[in-house]
């Protein structure tokens, strides 16, 4: 053990590692004894010495350690990071999310017992991000892991994340083991026939979270005039008019994102009922409002708006902005499904801030469904920051 290094925590400030939450803030840390290598494996210690957890080193990082283990005889080293993505692939396997026509989250960072880790898995094919140095320093040990236990026909990494600089990491992109494809890669999201670019699209190149919410909401589509509001790909519009919808029309800032928006509806034999705007989505949806558009079901599922504590007052004005358009936009009886993503912003908060759209445009609602992400993107029951995502349907009374 002495050649391990260790680094000790202030008097009290041991509690959320013992209660198993897996990050430790460099102000929590009273002393480094060694000089570990960014990545590596460091013991954490109590400030009396007891031992408390294995955690990945992360020097340029506020969060300067990432537990592993919480159990002392555990090794950390290829065989257990192996044994952690086996363990995540068995979930997804449990889920029927494995065979090669669909998609599915593989590995979930902390959920999963590997922080900083995402794999998705489109078909036979998989994307990886690495976004802390500790899942950096076990790369090769995880992308041999992934070829072994899964044989895909390749393996893409994608680790362009923002938060990588604060991991003091840089950005990188590229093809680790096989080839991908020239077309994009077809899956199936509960019927719906989705495609995906990995190596252009948004983040791993599709929005894995939202697949149950596509099929949910559609269930509120029959006869419905859409409006899919920060489309991507048109995952909400398109599953509601499989839904039965009589029309959509979607709203995105990104060019390319409408593109693969379009092949898709074509895919799915629903292209003559979709409409394309290419627009800021709060001024496109003033727009609407002006000109008196007014829809059946109504879609907002907007990037994330607050990413940082500083940020929340913005975001939730930003919110609120859209949600007040998003409720004016709706006919009587009409359905709004509205969506946060920041997991700063708790479904309690984001309840009280559609509340707070309905009384400010007079509208009286009531929530008829609340909604979070697919069971592939799990919430550890002790890291509850991995349940960012929220959706509410609101129904307008007329
Ligand atoms: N609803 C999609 C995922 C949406 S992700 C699905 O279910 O698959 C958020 C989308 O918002 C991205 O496609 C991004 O291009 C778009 N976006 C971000 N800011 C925007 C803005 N101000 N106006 C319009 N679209 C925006």
């Amino acid at each position: 053990m002495q050649n391990i290094p260790e680094i000790r925590l202030k008097a009290g400030r041991e509690k959320s590692i013992r209660r198993r939450h897996p990050w430790i803030f460099s102000g929590a840390i009273e002393r480094v004894h060694g000089d570990p290598e960014a990545g590596s494996t460091v013991r954490v210690l109590s400030q009396s010495g007891e031992f408390l957890a294995h955690a990945a080193w992360s020097p340029a990082s506020q969060i300067r350690a990432r537990a592993w283990s919480f159990d002392e005889a555990t090794s950390i080293d290829a065989a257990f990071i192996r044994q952690r993505v086996a363990r995540a692939i068995e979930w997804r396997r449990q889920l029927q999310r494995l065979d090669d026509a669909s998609a599915c989250r593989l590995v979930f960072s902390e959920s999963d017992g590997l922080p900083g880790l995402i794999v998705d898995r489109y078909g036979a094919y998989l994307v990886c991000q690495f976004l802390s140095t500790g899942a950096e320093f076990w790369r090769e040990a995880i992308v041999s892991a992934l070829a072994e236990l899964l044989s895909p026909r390749a393996i893409y990494e994608r680790s362009e994340a923002s938060v990588r600089r604060k991991e003091g990491l840089g950005l990188r992109s590229e093809l680790l083991r096989g080839e991908l494809p020239a077309e994009p890669i077809e899956f199936n999201s509960n019927g719906m026939r989705q495609l995906v670019r990995i190596e252009l699209g948004q983040k791993t190149g599709s929005y894995l979270d939202q697949s149950v919410n596509h099929g949910r909401v559609a269930a509120y589509a029959a006869g419905a005039s859409v409006l899919d509001a920060y489309s991507y790909s048109g995952g909400f519009a398109i599953s509601a008019l499989r839904g039965g919808a009589a029309d959509a029309t979607l709203i995105d800032s990104s060019a390319d994102a409408l593109l693969l928006a379009e092949r898709q509806a074509a895919l799915n034999g629903v292209a003559d009922q979709c409409q394309y705007t290419n627009a800021n989505v709060p001024e496109e949806l003033r727009r609407l409002r002006d000109s008196e558009r007014r829809f059946d079901l109504v879609i907002l599922d907007p990037p994330k708006f607050v990413s940082s504590a500083q940020q929340l007052k913005s975001g939730c004005r930003g919110y609120k902005d859209i949600n007040m358009l998003g409720l004016q936009l709706l006919k009587p009886g009409g359905v709004l499904a509205t969506f946060s993503c920041s997991g700063h912003v708790s479904a309690d908060l984001f309840q009280k801030i559609v509340a707070g759209a309905a009384v400010d445009v007079k509208r009286d609602a009531q929530i008829i469904e609340r909604l979070s992400q697919a069971p592939d993107h799990p919430v550890a029951l002790q890291f509850p920051e991995a349940d960012y995502l929220c959706g509410l349907v609101v129904r307008l009374l007329a």
